[in-house]
């Protein structure tokens, strides 16, 4: 939100992206911006607020037509059923997408054990059956259980920060850095690949 080159603010970026033959653009802000975001009357076609947990909802009371993100770790995974909860509660919030932490250097700390991880996983599928909002699709969630599976992570650009593109999130493609991927995205795209009907539809409902 803060970037300007001149008179230009993200909202011409965004439309030159639709200029450009973007079907749809998404972009995501933390709960903190949230205000700041309405007050600027950015125009995106899905908005993504991320949270950290419980806390971040409370600032999200009047959250309208946007979608939560929650990258899962080993400090707030005991908050998922909150956010849940607080999902059910607010008929305005489109949905929510959870990502659990993937460890790179620095921030093995924040990893969940395979208790942890296999715990929430097993919440998020329960609560899908049962008709929550969550994004996942279950047979993507199922994937991020057992990772084991053939990624197909090359077909996303990866943009770094310096200007790279890389057809990984990663840089090191040797690292095991994929043997404890959290990226949700992966387990979705493979199980697009294998055409599974509950993530195709999950996925077409993304941007309807
Ligand atoms: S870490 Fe995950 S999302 Fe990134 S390249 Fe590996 S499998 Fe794909």
């Amino acid at each position: 939100m803060q970037w300007n080159d001149g008179k230009h603010t993200v909202n011409n970026l965004f439309r030159l992206a639709k200029q450009k033959g973007f079907y749809s653009i998404s972009t995501m802000i933390s709960a903190a911006d949230y205000t700041t975001w309405q007050q600027r009357k950015i125009e995106v076609d899905v908005l993504w607020v991320s949270i950290m947990g419980i806390n971040d909802c409370t600032l999200l009371e009047n959250l309208q037509g946007a979608s939560l993100y929650m990258v899962v770790n080993n400090k707030n995974c005991q908050e998922v059923p909150a956010v849940l909860a607080f999902l059910q509660q607010h008929p305005a919030v489109r949905q929510i997408a959870f990502n659990f932490h993937t460890p790179f250097d620095g921030t093995e700390h924040l990893a969940l054990s395979k208790e942890q991880r296999e715990e929430v996983i097993t919440q998020l599928i329960t609560h899908k059956r049962k008709g929550y909002r969550i994004m996942n699709s279950v047979s993507g969630l199922k994937n991020m259980l057992t990772l084991h599976f053939k990624r197909h992570c090359w077909i996303c650009n990866f943009i770094y920060c310096d200007g790279r593109c890389s057809p990984q999130c990663i840089d090191n493609l040797h690292s095991d850095i994929c043997e404890q991927c959290g990226f949700s995205m992966a387990g979705e795209m493979n199980a697009v690949f294998n055409c599974k009907p509950d993530t195709i539809f999950t996925g077409l409902g993304i941007r309807l």
